[in-house]
């Protein structure tokens, strides 16, 4: 090889391996920058943790805070609220009734026609309005107005609707999914307003006489007699397809949870006495917090930014109104540290661009090439991200679910073990009947009912808290799933009259068994 030959060999060889650096290196920032978003997803995920010993930490805070709760009002950050509901009662009504609820974004109101005997439902149907956005945030008169409003066109469509107005005075049960400090089953003053209502003027106001005052108005002649919140509700309609029930959870936008309590165990109330001996306590569980609950940056920083803050600590973390928004801060802050999203952040950075619906879609995508994933990411925040990265995203849907169903799990053990009905009161034994009882909980909500691994999650950890003999006598049941079937009973209560009872959430047979609860409960 001549002289130039050589240059030119020489030439071409550093050429390929100043290319081949710029490769190595390119590749070498390209794996730095995915560690990064793996190190942030392991960062996360080591936040996150619910291994077995924090979960009995939280078990045991919640029957703590439930003892402080029911010591003293303001003894704990678990209100504990008296609901004055002490007994459970099978519905066997006759007639033509209504049902109104107030809960979140939505007026919601239902009527149901109940044949008596054996063909109990003979029709029913309901309406649902959502509170315009502006009167989620503007008065109390203009919210109540809407609420009145809604009632008086459903029941004016009614033919008879008109005669029933201007009878005699109608009652009316109202279901008002707010922390009420009750004064009586039919009265309540609002504690605060969660779920994205705040109306200042409201708070500390007795909402059965906020409601009247805008049925008056309307030129409507009916009277508040039941006001109970959706908990309660749940509880009664899960005992009365279960007598074993005896506690229920809403895990849907928000969370919370009631029980029945011997009167005796609420202390900050002496005296009480009920003829059951019990009471449904409404334990607006959604505020409850404890050291032990496993919390990140992105949870501070979502409650920092919440209308509440310091408020609805474990809310934050469980319900549907959060979670989605978790893992967006999560998918943000990944898009920051590296490049995996490509350049283009998109909606990433947008509050609540990501729904927990969404979430749970994306987490439940069982294509082999993710393609909801890619789907959902494009629509939602306009981000085209591989297939890798997706992966990336699932994982974060995983761990935000996760730890949300493991922490709804001990906190239903906690209200199990404040019941004695945990198994930890020893071995049941042939004798000890009371130590095998079977304990139903009622469970409702958007979240449990419609996201299968939330379910699987929670129910997976109910059964490693309580192993498995105990759980066997546990049992989570969705209201929602019954058929109008079991509404049959042999003998019914007759009643004439129309009367418009506390109300629910939608309009399946199941909503009818709940009035029906409703209406035996006080009549
Ligand atoms: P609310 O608390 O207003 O009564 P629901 O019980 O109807 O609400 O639950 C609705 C909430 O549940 C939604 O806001 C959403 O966060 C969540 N949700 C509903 N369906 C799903 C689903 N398939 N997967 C995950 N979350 C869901
Ligand atoms: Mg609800």
């Amino acid at each position: 090889m001549g002289r130039v030959g050589l240059a030119v060999a020489m030439g071409c060889a550093a050429a390929t391996c100043s290319i081949a650096a710029v490769l190595v290196g390119r590749r070498v920032k390209s794996w730095r920058r995915w560690g990064r978003a793996v190190g942030v997803l392991r960062e996360f995920e080591e936040g996150c943790a619910t291994p077995i010993g924090r979960l009995r930490q939280v078990v045991d805070a919640m029957v703590v805070e439930m003892h402080a709760g029911l010591a003293s009002d303001g003894g704990s950050k678990l209100k504990m609220l008296l609901t004055f509901v002490d007994r459970l009662p099978d519905g066997k009504e006759e007639g033509i009734y209504y049902a109104i609820d107030l809960g979140g974004a939505n007026v919601r109101v239902l009527r149901v026609q109940l044949g008596g005997k054996r063909s109990m439902i003979l029709g029913h149907e309901g309406e649902s309005n959502p509170v315009p956005r502006n009167l989620l945030t503007n008065s109390t008169v203009e919210l109540f107005d809407l609420v009145a409003m809604t009632l008086k066109h459903f029941v004016e469509k009614d033919e008879n609707g008109h005669k029933l107005v201007v009878e005699k005075t109608k009652e009316l049960g109202f279901t008002f999914s707010f922390p009420v400090k009750q004064k009586s089953v039919s009265s309540g003053v609002l504690i605060k307003w969660t779920k994205g209502l705040f109306i200042e003027d409201t708070v500390g106001r007795d909402v059965t006489q906020c409601l009247e005052e805008a049925l008056a108005r309307r030129g409507l002649n009916m009277r508040v007699t039941v006001l109970v919140n959706d908990t309660v509700g749940a509880l009664a309609l899960g005992h009365y397809y279960d007598k074993d029930t005896v506690a229920a959870v809403i895990i849907g936008a928000g969370t919370n949870a009631c029980y029945v309590e011997r009167t005796d165990a609420i202390i900050k109330c002496q005296g009480l006495l009920t003829n059951s001996g019990g009471m449904v306590i409404n334990m607006e569980w959604g505020n409850f917090w404890s050291s032990h609950l496993p919390r990140t940056p992105y949870d501070i920083a979502l409650d920092d930014e919440s209308q509440n803050r310091n408020e609805q600590g474990f809310e934050k973390l469980i319900s549907g109104m959060y979670l989605g928004d978790v893992a967006r801060r999560v998918l943000y802050k990944m898009a920051l540290e590296s490049d995996v999203f490509g350049d283009a952040i998109g909606g990433l950075s947008t509050p609540f661009a990501l729904s927990t619906p969404m979430m749970a879609a994306m987490h439940e995508d069982e294509s082999p090439d993710l393609r909801e994933v890619a789907r959902i990411l494009e629509e939602t925040m306009q981000v085209l991200v591989p297939l890798k990265t997706r992966k990336l995203v699932v994982r974060v849907c995983d761990i935000v679910t996760r730890r949300a169903a493991r922490l709804a799990a001990a906190g239903i053990v906690g209200i199990l073990k404040k019941m004695g009905r945990d198994g930890s009161g020893g071995a049941p034994t042939g004798r000890t009947k009371s130590k095998t009882r079977r304990s139903v909980v009622a469970v409702e909500g958007g979240l449990y009912a419609g996201y299968t691994l939330f379910r699987e999650y929670l129910n997976e950890a109910i059964r490693e808290i309580l192993g498995e003999q105990v759980s066997r006598n546990v049992v989570l049941r969705i209201t929602e799933d019954g058929s109008g079937q079991r509404l049959n009973r042999d003998s019914c209560r007759q009643s004439q009259t129309v009367r418009i009872v506390a109300g629910l959430e939608t309009f399946s047979n199941i909503d009818c068994a709940f009035v029906l609860q409703v209406i035996f409960l006080y009549y």
